[in-house]
């Protein structure tokens, strides 16, 4: 694959499966993998004073205020390991957090993984990540070797406060409201780019495949 410099954004509701997506291309692209929800939940554990802001948003499933994102994505988007490209998840998540990412950086492609909300609310419930190196499991579809334990690293798996049921309604909500018009915002620029997943035990490898081919065909 040729790829020079490739700036990639991920939409799509929670539980979409950008995040597992995105951390699967990340060693095929050569390009990180940045979430705004980790990079979030990072500073919650280290109980930065930007964690216990957050949290207060995030344990209601509300969207942390559009300042505190730019500020963590500026920072990150710094880093050596960006100059060849990243792939966003999580951000932007509101056409305002949109309109100043467009000043930061150029945005190649934007890819909205589509799936109905019934598979959104059971995907979530079912999803659970290791409490030491972050990576993401899920009960029906990426198991670990070993129930509740890390193949990477042994760490100790759990599920995420915020995949409560009642949280996760909300999430929904709120992504249907203020992110989802951003799949309209970019189709207007002619980078949007759409991949369907209907079914709920589908293997993580098969949206990884289809982002491949839009890639390739760029
Ligand atoms: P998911 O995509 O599964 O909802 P994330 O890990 O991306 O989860 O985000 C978890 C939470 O972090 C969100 O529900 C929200 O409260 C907060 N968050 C993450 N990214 C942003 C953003 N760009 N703007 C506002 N809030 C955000």
């Amino acid at each position: 694959m040729v790829l020079s410099v490739m700036n990639i954004v991920f939409l799509g509701p929670p539980g979409s499966g950008k995040g597992t997506t995105a951390s699967l291309l990340e060693p095929k692209l050569g390009i990180p993998h940045i979430s705004t929800g980790e990079l979030l939940r990072d500073n919650i554990s280290r109980k930065t004073a930007l964690g216990m802001e957050a949290e207060k948003y995030i344990s209601k499933g509300d969207l942390v205020p559009d300042e505190m994102i730019l500020d963590i994505i500026k920072e990150r988007l710094k880093e050596d390991d960006c100059k060849k490209g990243f792939m966003l998840d999580g951000v932007p998540r509101t056409v305002p957090q949109a309109e100043a990412l467009e000043n930061m950086i150029d945005i190649d492609i934007v890819i909205d993984i589509e799936v109905p909300d019934d598979i959104v609310i059971k995907r979530n419930s079912a999803r659970e990540s290791c409490t030491e190196c972050g990576k993401i499991y899920n009960k029906r579809t990426m198991r670990p070797e070993k129930e509740g334990v890390c193949d990477v690293c042994g760490g100790r798996l759990e599920g995420r406060a915020d995949d409560r049921p009642d949280v996760i309604k909300e999430r929904l909500s709120v992504y249907r409201e203020k992110t989802a018009p951003l799949i309209e915002y970019y189709e207007n620029k002619g980078i949007l780019k759409r991949i369907e997943c209907n079914d709920i035990d589908e293997p993580p490898e098969i949206a990884v495949e289809k982002v491949i081919d839009i890639i390739e065909d760029e």
